[in-house]
């Protein structure tokens, strides 16, 4: 059920029974040469789909800016940046709140928003509430080992797990012709660029958040190769996303808020 498609009395009576919300959050942001800048926003609107038809949970309208600084050089891409991410967010979820909301599943399909939504678990809890991240392209990893691919950083950004799920939306969102090899750049001879936020160093990652434009010049960065993704496999990902999403909530409902 779409919070924008109902009466405020049918809010009201929703909120009466109720206290679960599921609240998307996305992004608009390079990723790669070949994919759309909405793919961060698109993959959960397409997750919502399915879970819809699972579950009766209240889902509210798609946020599709996030905070995704370090990427706003390439063209196209809009970042909020972290305050106005977070107060964005907040002011949605504590509106939700004052109308009877206590358990939020923030559909999330942005790495950049993490450290924002954290921050929102523990300033929600602090107002009686539980929030819960859904970040899909994490998730999918543990629901099925083989998807976790062989690089070793988890998530990626316009790999072909992204890339997969942008073809179950629509292959041709897809621009195969300017699908490149992965081309990490070096901080330094001795300091290799390792997937987007960390540098190597004697076999160890040291996190280290720089621009992207100074990790990759075509703004993928892995994990798997792109030319790796398939339109069943990005269908079996949302399936398997929307299914668990919708066990979970029975669960999360049960949890004990006092
Ligand atoms: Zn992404």
């Amino acid at each position: 059920m779409r919070l924008a498609n109902i009466t405020w009395p049918q809010a009201e009576a929703y909120f009466k029974d109720h206290d679960t919300v599921i609240v998307p959050l996305g992004s608009t942001e390079c990723h790669g040469t070949h994919m759309p800048l909405g793919t961060d926003t698109m993959i959960p609107d397409k997750i919502l789909e399915v879970l819809e038809t699972k579950t009766d949970t209240l889902i509210a309208p798609t946020m599709p800016y996030g905070n995704t600084d370090y990427l706003a050089v390439f063209p196209g891409t809009i970042s909020l940046g972290p305050e106005v991410t977070y107060q964005v967010m907040f002011r949605i979820l504590d509106g939700l709140r004052k109308h009877g909301a206590r358990r939020f599943i923030v559909l999330n399909g942005h790495g950049g928003n993490n450290s924002i939504l954290d921050r929102l678990s523990v300033d929600m809890q602090k107002e009686g509430c539980i929030l819960a991240q859904m970040n899909w392209w994490i998730m999918v990893w543990d629901l099925v080992p083989d998807w976790k691919g062989e690089s070793p950083w988890r998530g990626g950004h316009g790999g072909a797990e992204e890339t997969a799920a942008v073809m179950a939306i629509d292959p041709d969102l897809i621009d195969y012709d300017a699908i490149g090899d992965l081309h990490l750049k070096s901080l330094s001879e001795e300091l290799p660029f390792s997937g987007m936020s960390a540098v190597r160093f004697k076999g160890v990652d040291i996190p280290m958040r720089r621009f992207t434009t100074d990790v990759t010049d075509n703004g993928w960065v892995g994990a798997d190769h792109p030319k790796y993704a398939t339109k069943e496999w990005g269908e079996q990902m949302i399936n398997a996303t929307a299914d668990y999403i919708a066990e979970f909530i029975e669960a999360f409902k049960k949890v004990d808020l006092g």
